[in-house]
This record gives C-alpha cells, structure tokens and sequence, in this order.
C-alpha cells in the first residue's frame, strides 16, 4: 500500500485525504497547528490517521507521495528535507487531478480569480453543462472528486497551487493578470511570482487554450520571451483582435473562429474597467465551449458579482458605501478607485506587502476628497498621502473609521473600503474586515 502523507489538514488537505483513502493509499494527516473540529470529524469517521500541532518527521519521511497545503511554504525545512529524500511533494490540485478525466478551465492571476471563476461557473451552469468549481474557491478540487462526477470543472487557482503540480493541464486556462503580490513567497522577486503563474500551461499542448490580458505588460513581455506551446486567445480594452475579445466603441466582441458575440459594456452588471475583463475572460471561455450567445449575454447581465469586491452595501443621505475588502493589493485598489464617478472618501490600509502606491495618485488628486487609515502602521500611508488630500485621519477600529467617513461625506459622494493591504494587523481575513464594515454601515 503506498503511503500518503498529506501536510495541513484545512479543506485541501481533507479533501486529498478522502480521495487518497478512496483510492486505497495508507493516509496520515499533519498539521503543525489545531486541526478545526469539522476536519477532525470528517478524518475521524472516515478512520484516516491524523495528528496536530506537531509535525513527526519519521512518519512523515517514509511517505511514497506527499500532497502539501499552498499555506505551507516551499523553503519550510520539512519540504526541504522530503525534496532532498527525493520524495515527491504535489499540490492537491496535482493530487485531484489523476482521479479524473473531466475538462478543466484553470484560472489563475493576481486579481480577477474569484470574480472570472464564478461568474465562468454561473454562465456553464445555467447552460445546463455538468459543471463543478473548485480550488480556492468553496470545497477542494480533491473532494469534489470523491463526491462528484461533472463533466467539467471551472478551479481557481493560486501561484502556491500550481507551484505543486506536475502534469495537471487544464483543456483552457485564464490568467487574468500579473501584478506584484506575496512576493515575501517568492525571495522578492517578481520573476519568480511571474514563472509561477505561468506554470498553469506548464503541460498545455496546442490543442489547449491560454486566455489572458493582452494589454497586461508583464503578461505580454513574458510570451514575448518565452516559448508556450498553447494556442493563444487574448483580450483586450484598447486594441482590436482577430481571435479574442475587445471593445468595439462601447460593445464587447469575442471574436473565435467565424463565430462573433456582442454584448454592449453598459448592460453588464458589474461596474469598473477590470470587471469589463473579467466578464471577456468569461465570455471567451463560453464562446469557446460553444454555449449559446443569448444564454452569455443573459448571464453577464444578472451577474452581480462576490461579496467584498466592490460590493455595493448601503445608500444612506445619497451616499454609497461600498465594501471592496478583498482588495488587498494596489492593483486592485487602482481599479475600484478608477470605477468612482464621484468624490470619494477612501478608507485605506492594513499589513502592507511593500506596496508602491504610485499609481493611485492621479485618482487621489482627482477623486478622492478624503482618506481614513486603518492600521496599526500608517506611516507610509501618511507619507504618500499626506499632501494629496485636505483630510487625513488614522484610526485602528473599524466602527470608528465608518462614523469618521459618515461625517465627511456629502450626497452623491462615496464611502469606500478598499485598504490594498493585508488585513491580519487588526482584523481575523478580509471576511471579517468586510463584515465589521458592513454592520458598521448598518448601524449608522
Ligand atoms: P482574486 O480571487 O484573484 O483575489 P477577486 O475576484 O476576489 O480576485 O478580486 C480581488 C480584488 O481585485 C477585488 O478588490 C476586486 O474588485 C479586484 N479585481 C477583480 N478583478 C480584477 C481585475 N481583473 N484586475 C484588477 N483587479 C481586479
């Protein structure tokens, strides 16, 4: 019986764990940290051996196969010793993916995953395809597997996930964009970030799709350099393609093959020039599926998109709050400032990733009336800030930094949340920051 050692008993690692004993491999689960009660209960009744807070090393060392968590790092020292042991360690996307013979759309990037996966899932599935999604989204890849049987899946994937593959090949894959993020992952080096999210046409042939941001440069500058077997489908908002989907004035046009679908940007449901990508990105994979346009067209008009992406909460005195939490990157917040169409009042920060908020700064001069630190740190916020707007306040509570922005704001402005920062210096996830924001709202 082969042993396998699965490292970070969350939902990835449970869900591997299930398909490992489905398939008749001997199963040890190891977390360094608590196991939650819902996981222990599930490893339990399914009698896999586990263990947490601890890592032993001699169980872990006579695996024949270890699948580890994308939480867990590739320079901890016990991947590095099961790599010197020449002990192969995969990601549960690896794992999953020799258990079945479905299509997979694979979408990864720096932004856009979540938003692009859903709204891919709510267009396939409302055309009535068998379809399931998963990967960093919902329940692991592995235990859709087990319990399952689409035809397809739609998986969001991070770099840390396709960091641990080998053979996976998704028949299409999305990258939505490359922008500096967990680099602290990566030696600092974009580089590295960058080969990552490329590993996604690691084993692509040309029979297979690459769909991807054909204005992004760092996108563009690395295809220019690098030899990718995968038949190529760009999009774009500033020039017209042959294969691919652009704007044509004020429609969208994907354009593959002698097939065209047109669809006018003011009907989409989700505001802001990015989401005019994702929703390309989307619609490109369905043209390519064949589905049919009016069902596309349909689904990208009801689409209201995930909670805490530029999520609108409430109207109160004529102003809109809106909850944009899981922008924890400048790109991200570059885009949710770009969709404001009038003065805004900004609350911003958290645990910054080296940020360079250079690229906000037009927005700031020309939009922006206020801005609200949130964080424990705020000097870099002070010092890139500070002479740009009249007001600028700190504080480190959320219900505090809701009233502030009530006060200041006037009708017509916008309150919005959108921090480009990590949330863990005052806050559980960007969920939780997400929620205080929205009940803070509703107390006002
Ligand atoms: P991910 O899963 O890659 O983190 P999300 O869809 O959850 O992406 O969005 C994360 C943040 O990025 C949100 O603030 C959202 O408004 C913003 N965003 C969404 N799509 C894009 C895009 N294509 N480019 C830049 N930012 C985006």
């Amino acid at each position: 019986m082969e042993r396998l050692v699965i490292l970070g008993g969350g939902e990835s690692g449970v869900g591997a764990a299930l398909l490992g004993k489905k398939h008749g491999f001997d199963v040890f689960v190891s977390d360094g940290g608590p196991l939650r009660e819902k996981y222990k209960e599930v490893l339990v009744q399914n009698e896999i051996e586990w263990e947490e807070n601890q890592h032993s090393g001699d169980v872990i060392l006579g695996a024949d196969v270890v699948v580890k968590s994308p939480g867990i790092s590739d320079t901890a020292k016990l991947v590095m010793q099961l790599k010197s042991n020449d002990i192969s360690v995969i990601s549960e996307i690896e794992f999953a993916s020799k258990f079945t013979n479905s299509n997979i759309i694979g979408i990864t990037g720096s932004n856009g995953k979540t938003t692009t996966t859903s709204l891919l899932h709510h267009i396939l599935s409302a055309s009535g395809m068998s379809i399931g999604i998963a990967g960093n989204i919902g329940h692991s890849f592995a235990k859709q597997v087990v319990e399952n049987s689409y035809k397809n899946y739609v998986l969001e994937l991070s770099s840390f996930q396709l960091d641990g593959i080998q053979e996976f090949r998704p028949n299409i894959a999305i990258i939505t964009n490359i922008t500096p993020d967990h680099l602290d992952r990566y030696d600092n080096n974009f580089e590295n970030y960058i080969k990552s999210k490329f590993r996604i046409t690691l084993n692509q042939t040309n029979e297979d799709i690459l769909i991807y941001d054909g204005d992004d440069p760092v996108i563009v500058d690395y295809l220019s350099k690098h030899k990718i077997q995968s038949t190529l489908v760009p999009f774009s908002l500033v020039k017209s393609l042959e294969q691919g989907a652009f704007l044509d004035k004020e429609n969208i046009i994907i354009k593959i093959d002698n097939s065209q679908t047109i669809m006018p940007t003011a009907n989409l449901a989700l505001e802001g020039k990015h989401n005019i990508k994702n929703a390309m990105a989307a619609a490109t994979v369905a043209q390519l599926l064949k589905i049919r346009k009016h069902t596309i067209r349909e689904c990208l008009e009801n689409f209201h998109g995930v909670e805490h992406r530029l999520e609108h909460v409430l109207k109160i005195n004529k102003v809109h709050y809106i909850n944009d939490s899981k922008a924890t990157n400048v790109n991200a917040t570059y885009y949710a400032l770009e969709s404001m169409e009038s003065p805004t009042v900004w609350i911003v920060g958290g645990e910054d990733k080296g940020n360079n908020y250079e690229e906000l700064y037009p927005f700031i001069n020309e939009k922006v009336k206020a801005i609200i630190c949130l964080g424990v740190d705020n000097k870099k916020l002070f010092e890139n800030f500070g002479n740009m707007v009249d007001i600028i306040v700190e504080t480190q509570f959320m219900s505090e930094a809701v009233k502030i922005a009530y006060k200041i704001a006037e009708a017509d402005d916008n309150v919005l949340l959108s921090p480009a920062c990590a949330s863990f210096d005052l806050f559980k996830n960007y969920e939780d920051r997400g929620r205080q924001f929205k009940d803070a709202v509703r107390q006002l």
